[in-house]
């Protein structure tokens, strides 16, 4: 009697030892299901894209501020705590970002929770640095949309790394958002193909070197790349006034969150209007709120591209 009575507790200890463990098992299952996974990002391309990948899948942020000009960029200490806490950070890398390695470094951060998109796409070399002995690459990468394209597809499989259990959410978001960057690609590629004019002028920087590599269109800038230079001499406009005319061009360009200035004075002068291409680096505050994406900014530089090559 004593001796069954004693195997009847055992029986009881196991079985509540096993009940322990499965539930256990099951609540750690289910909070790495629901762990609020967070992906910070730079400047609006890379934070777009990962938006547009994770959907409601992760929490996204960007540590440029709307409105922000994208190159003055300086991380707060709540800006580098959001880095050291995010389970993936995107970044763009190149010059303006320099500040980035610098914080990865010092704070130990695995490589496994970065992307660097840089080191994803075929690089260009800057057009004002041919005199310096080291190449500087163009960091504005994600203005061809092609490059888009292929960042999306990394931040995907990068994201499938980390979180497998939401590969599908993951791969169907971006499935459909490189589709509509495929459309827009082809929109660009009809454009220029159907265009009289393959020349674009901008009163303003130029970032936009790998759109203009992907379409085959040439161009003439106020200031090459995106130089700290914000106003123009008088032989600059007067360079930009002759390429205006000799191209007989209806549309002078200018950048995102720029002043108009420059193009104002050259489209003045030749009779032309000045309309904006966006390059995506930053979109205005009522925009970010709005939830405007790149491939909005895009569809509408399709609309812009065709009123400056006609
Ligand atoms: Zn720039």
């Amino acid at each position: 009697m004593k001796r069954s009575y004693k195997n009847i507790v055992l029986v009881l200890v196991v079985f509540v030892i096993l009940i322990t463990g499965i539930v256990a098992l099951v609540i750690n299952l289910k909070s790495r299901e629901n762990k609020h996974y967070t992906v910070v990002t730079s400047n609006f391309a890379s934070y777009d894209f990962a938006r547009a990948v994770t959907g409601d899948a992760a929490e996204v942020k960007m540590l440029l501020k709307p409105g922000a000009e994208a190159h003055d960029f300086e991380p707060t200490p709540e800006d580098i705590i959001d880095i050291k806490n995010a389970d993936l950070f995107v970044y763009i890398g190149g010059e303006s970002e320099e500040w980035i390695e610098k914080i990865l470094e010092s704070n130990n951060i695995s490589p496994n929770k970065t992307l660097e998109l840089m080191d994803e796409v075929e690089l260009i070399e800057e057009e004002d640095s041919y005199s310096t002995e080291e190449a500087e690459y163009d960091e504005h990468i994600w203005t061809s949309p092609k490059n888009a394209i292929m960042i999306v597809q990394r931040i995907t499989d990068k994201l499938a790394e980390i979180n497998p259990q939401k590969v599908d959410e993951y791969t169907n978001n971006a499935n459909k958002y490189v589709e509509r960057l495929s459309k827009i690609d082809e929109k660009f590629q009809e454009i220029v193909s159907n265009a009289s004019k393959n020349e674009l002028i901008f009163g303003d920087r130029f970032p936009f070197l790998y759109f203009v590599r992907e379409y085959g269109l040439k161009y003439t800038a106020a200031f090459p790349g995106c130089s700290e230079q914000t106003e123009a001499d008088a032989a600059t406009i007067a360079r930009l006034i002759d390429r205006a005319k000799a191209t007989n061009t209806k549309v002078i360009l200018k950048i995102e969150l720029t002043s108009d200035k420059i193009a104002k004075t050259i489209a003045e002068t030749v009779g032309a209007t000045v309309m904006e291409f966006s390059a995506a680096h930053n979109v205005s505050k009522a925009d970010f709120e709005k939830g405007v994406t790149y491939a909005d900014l895009m569809e509408q530089n399709t609309k812009v591209l065709e009123e400056a090559l006609r």
